[in-house]
């Protein structure tokens, strides 16, 4: 499978700033490597505090005219920009697999997801209107507008790197306003071309700043967008424990918060499901990005009447999964770095130290044609219980924990025992349990019968440790304006004709 790019020039090395693409403001660089070869893939600035200041000087300038302009033509920016993102979607997917590691399919299928949410805010932009309040007195007349909140710093995750870039930078273009964007140091390239579509699609000088990073400099960044006050908002996906720091720091000026944040999410299988349907769900909700997606099932409780019987059907599905790097067309590919296939092990020796039994699976997996790959074999363990850390730990890899339940009450009670509350899943056929359960459920999003919840028209979001705020629908847009009340007093008062 060929990973070459058509166009070439959308492979970037220097940051986009102000409109013009540039190196860290030291020269210092950093290197993308391929996750399932180890291969360098290219270069990219190393940006520090002093560039990130630059890019919010130049978002601000660029803020202070866009804020002026009419939805409709912020409206068409983003179209024009969705249609290069599809017009490109096959180089964009190679790009993400490269980096990422992702099977080619998910990259496609990641390319189409991100762009519905550049088409989505172009339509929303055109609906974010305000409200007019029936007057207490005749001569008032009480109205809200909505406006832009200001800069947005948007801060992104390797795992999606081209859809969590998209579902934020989108809705704040279409609200009015400008962007300093740093991604994860894993994945900068996507970012990277993303933005240079959205240049070429008309975006003017300074509208969305996108600066690359190390990981070592990332806080260093990050905090002179915290610490400046022009800076109004903050959209971040990543780590509960960075998001709760964002929170921290930004509170000196008081910052709208947007945290899509960590998942532990429950996936429950009563014992009057569909089995097949079950299996197939989880299939889906857990190996998409080889287990590491924020919203897949971390907890998997089965009824006891059906436990032996789902395992059995759950491992022959696991058990032919295919492992490779993207170009062998693959299933599952490599993980992240060497820091996630090492933490998938802790979790899963310490859950045989505590008891628990491999069914399928069960450790690194080497691959021939990609021998310094960071890959893991899609593993079942059955027996798991609350103590162990795979059960309150995000595992973030292709790791199945299944532990048997008697009772919905027991079921509900565990599934809720987490300070996560991001997304859960559960397959019964009674509707009375189907809501009860789904009421039940502590999380921002519940499937049920489904292994399937992304979706631009719906808000994705979570509660408790989960974070807050929320990305997609008609819910989306808000988060990106501020609401401003206008009271017109000591008008003519209103005479019968
Ligand atoms: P992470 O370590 O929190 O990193 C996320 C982003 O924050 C990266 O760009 C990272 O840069 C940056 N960052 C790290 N430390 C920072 C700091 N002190 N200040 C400002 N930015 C900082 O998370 P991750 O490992 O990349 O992603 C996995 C996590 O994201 C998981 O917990 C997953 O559940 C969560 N996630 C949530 C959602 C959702 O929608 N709820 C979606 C996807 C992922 P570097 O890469 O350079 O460190």
């Amino acid at each position: 499978m060929n990973l070459t790019l058509n166009r070439t020039d959308l492979i970037r090395s220097e940051s986009l700033l102000d409109g013009a693409w540039v190196a860290a403001s030291d020269g210092r660089r950093l290197e993308v490597i391929n996750p399932a070869t180890g291969d360098t893939i290219g270069q990219v600035p190393d940006c520090s505090a002093e560039d990130g200041r630059a890019a919010v000087d130049a978002a601000q300038r660029a803020f202070g005219l866009f804020r002026h302009t009419v939805a409709r033509d912020r409206a068409a920016l983003l179209m024009r920009w969705h249609a290069l993102v599809l017009a490109n979607a096959e180089d964009l997917a190679r790009l993400m697999s490269l980096e990422q590691g992702k099977p080619l399919a998910e990259s496609r299928t990641e390319v189409a997801y991100g762009a519905s949410y550049i088409s989505w805010f172009a339509e929303e932009a055109k609906r974010g209107g305000g409200d007019i309040i029936p007057e207490q007195h005749a001569n008032h007349r009480l109205l809200v507008i909505k406006q832009p909140v200001g800069v947005v710093a948007a801060i992104t995750p390797w795992n999606f790197p081209m859809a969590m870039l998209a579902r934020k930078i989108a809705p704040a273009i279409a609200a009015g306003c400008a962007v300093v964007c740093k991604p994860a140091e894993d994945t900068p390239l996507t970012a990277l071309a993303m933005a240079a579509l959205l240049q070429e699609a008309g975006a003017p000088a300074g509208l969305v700043n996108v600066l690359t990073t190390s990981r070592e400099r990332a806080a260093g960044l990050a905090d002179t967008w915290l610490e400046d006050f022009r800076v109004r908002k903050i959209s971040f996906t990543g780590s509960t424990p960075v998001g709760k720091h964002l929170a921290r720091q930004s509170a000196d000026t008081l910052k709208r918060l947007s945290l899509e944040l960590g998942g532990n999410a429950p996936f429950i299988v009563f014992e009057d499901a569909d089995l097949d349907a079950a299996v197939a769900g989880l299939m889906v909700a857990k190996f998409r990005n080889a287990g590491q997606t924020c919203i897949c099932p971390n907890r998997v409780y089965v009824h006891q009447g059906v436990y032996e019987r789902f395992i059995d059907k759950l491992a022959a599905r696991v058990g032919s999964l295919t492992i490779g790097p993207a170009t062998s067309g693959a299933e599952i590919g490599p993980l992240i770095n060497a820091r996630a296939v090492d933490k998938v092990e802790s979790h899963l020796q310490d859950a045989l130290g505590r008891g628990a039994k491999i069914v399928v699976g069960g450790g690194r997996h080497h691959c021939a044609e990609a021998p310094n790959g960071h890959f893991f074999t899609p593993t079942v363990v059955a027996d798991v219980d609350a103590s162990m850390r795979m059960s309150c730990e995000e595992t973030f890899g292709p790791l199945v924990p299944v532990t048997p339940f008697s009772t919905d009450e027991e079921v509900i009670a565990l599934a809720n025992d987490t300070p996560y509350g991001l997304a859960a899943y559960f397959y019964s056929r009674d509707i009375d349990r189907v809501w009860q359960v789904a009421e039940a459920i502590e999380a921002g999003m519940v499937a049920v019968n489904d292994g399937a919840l992304s979706t631009e028209i719906a808000p994705f979001g979570g509660i408790k440790e989960s974070g807050y705020g929320r990305e997609g629908s008609r819910y989306g847009l808000d988060e990106y304006l501020n609401i401003k009340y206008i009271r017109h007093g000591n008008l003519a008062a209103r005479q019968p004709a």
